[in-house]
């Protein structure tokens, strides 16, 4: 049988997988992926409040205020479901105080396991320049690997395009911004013994193999 309800945390810096890992992660154990990224560029899309307020960090590769992060994450999980029922975050935590907000959400439900997706950065680079992004469902493709037809994305039918973010000045300030704010969180991680860093270069499949055989080996087989 496999395990159910896991609950985890990818990090990485921009480029190095997340989304694409935690998107078949999340079919792979049948839990939720919630990606805040994907959340406030939908809310962006639609002009919402929320999308209002964070578009200019985005479009510059700055980090949205902390104060804004948690109060769309808390309302996600004040729903209840993805406590019980699992989940994965892809890109949050992203800073000291999100990842101690994180605990205090998840009081009584631990995450299993951290993990740390690393990449060269000159990979990273060559990646950015060719990422391509559904609008609608955040589905990625690479302009090597286009969508079967005309830039419409092969999931959900949406449009496909390069990201506001994806530009050469905003990729150097999200790479800066990482290893200011959210490598310092490896580090907490470490100390509650929930870290493993995983080789993400290599094509997607390898990944995949690499992560679900370290999360495998750390889930309490009372949970299969
Ligand atoms: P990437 O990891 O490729 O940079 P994401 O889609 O995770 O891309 O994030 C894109 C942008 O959304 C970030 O540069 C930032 O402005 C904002 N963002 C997403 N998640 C967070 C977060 N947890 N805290 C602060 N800002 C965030």
């Amino acid at each position: 049988m496999g395990i159910s309800g896991v609950r985890l945390v990818l990090l990485g810096k921009p480029g190095a997988g997340k989304g694409t890992q935690a998107a078949l992660l999340s079919q792979h154990y049948g839990v939720e992926h919630l990606s805040t990224g994907d959340v406030f560029r939908s809310a962006v899309a639609q002009g919402t409040s929320v999308g209002l307020e964070v578009q200019r960090f985005m479009d510059t590769g700055e980090l949205v205020p902390d104060e804004i992060v948690i109060r769309v994450v808390d309302e996600h999980f004040a729903e209840g479901g993805p406590l019980e029922d699992g989940f994965i975050l892809d890109g949050f935590p992203r800073t000291l105080v999100q990842a101690q907000e994180l605990e205090k959400v998840l009081a009584g439900h631990p995450l299993d396991v951290v993990l740390d997706i690393e990449v060269p950065t000159e990979t990273i680079l060559d990646r950015i320049a060719g990422r391509r992004v559904c609008v609608s469902c955040g589905a990625t493709y690479h302009v090597n690997k286009a969508p079967t037809v005309d830039w419409t994305c092969d999931v959900c039918g949406g449009d496909v395009v390069q990201r506001d973010d994806d530009t050469e000045e905003a990729v150097a300030t999200r790479l800066e911004v990482y290893g200011r704010q959210t490598v310092p969180i490896i580090e907490f991680y470490e100390k509650l013994g929930k870290l493993v860093v995983v080789n993400g270069d290599g094509d997607g499949d390898e990944v995949q193999e690499r992560l679900l055989k370290e999360i495998d080996g750390r889930i309490d087989p009372t949970r299969r």
